[in-house]
């Protein structure tokens, strides 16, 4: 089994949730006492949201692209960047490295087109849903995305900045997310990418009648079948 490389802290709330779900998937398909080999770099989640809302991609690119060059000389041989916002410089992180990087866009389009599904309504923060490095990813694959209103996408961002990397699971806000998930439905989307890495803390399967498809979920997922390759 290949070492899992995680670059993690954004937030750790999730990054605690990638450890699990990747020892699970171990354990499910290997049985007995085994479990992942994985080194996690976990950064400072308040220097990272401090880029991000300086507009300094490029100093968050840097950050990263180091912290991604540690794992690889700590061993890893298989790197997964353990938050969707951050994919916008993916570019940064994957050209620092050698090993293979698990783009979150293209484990999630696969995942969503598997299950024969083509419009698909997307949350996550404000950067995930607005701007194309993500978007547009999941639509090289052929698919068609469905994003809140304006209205509906601060309340998804705040939630997330204010509530969930916090560890703040709050059933106003459970309510507020089916609202905005019936909306998206109501404009067409057969299903939900939960495009952040904490929202699966939040929205469960019970939550909707819309599969959901999970992005740290799917992430681990992948990995570990990488892994096994
Ligand atoms: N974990 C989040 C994501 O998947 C948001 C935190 C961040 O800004 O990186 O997008």
């Amino acid at each position: 089994m290949k070492r899992i490389g995680l670059l993690g802290g954004m937030s750790w709330e999730s990054s605690a949730l990638y450890y699990s779900l990747i020892n699970e998937q171990v354990r499910e398909r290997m049985g007995g006492l085994h479990s992942a080999s994985c080194i996690m770099s976990s950064v400072d989640f308040a220097d990272i949201e401090r880029l991000q809302h300086q507009g300094d991609w490029a100093g968050a690119g840097e950050l990263l692209a180091t912290e991604a060059r540690r794992l690889e000389s700590a061993g890893a041989e298989l790197l997964l960047l353990c938050t969707n916002t951050m994919h916008k410089v993916a570019g940064a992180i994957e050209s620092a490295v050698s090993i293979p990087f698990l783009h979150l866009a293209d484990v999630t389009a696969k995942a969503v087109l598997a299950s024969g599904i083509n419009t698909v309504g997307l949350l996550g923060t404000r950067f995930t849903m607005e701007e194309s490095f993500y978007t547009e990813r999941l639509a090289l694959h052929g698919l068609t995305i469905v994003t809140p209103d304006a209205e509906d996408r601060a309340l998804v961002n705040a939630v997330i900045y204010d509530e969930l990397v916090l560890g703040r699971i709050l059933t106003g806000s459970r309510n507020r997310y089916q609202a905005i998930i019936n909306r998206l439905g109501q404009k067409g989307a057969q299903g939900i990418i939960l495009g952040c890495t904490e929202i699966e803390l939040l929205i469960r399967p019970k939550d909707t009648p819309l599969p959901l498809f999970a992005t740290t979920s799917l992430h681990a997922k992948a990995a570990v079948a990488a892994a096994m390759t």
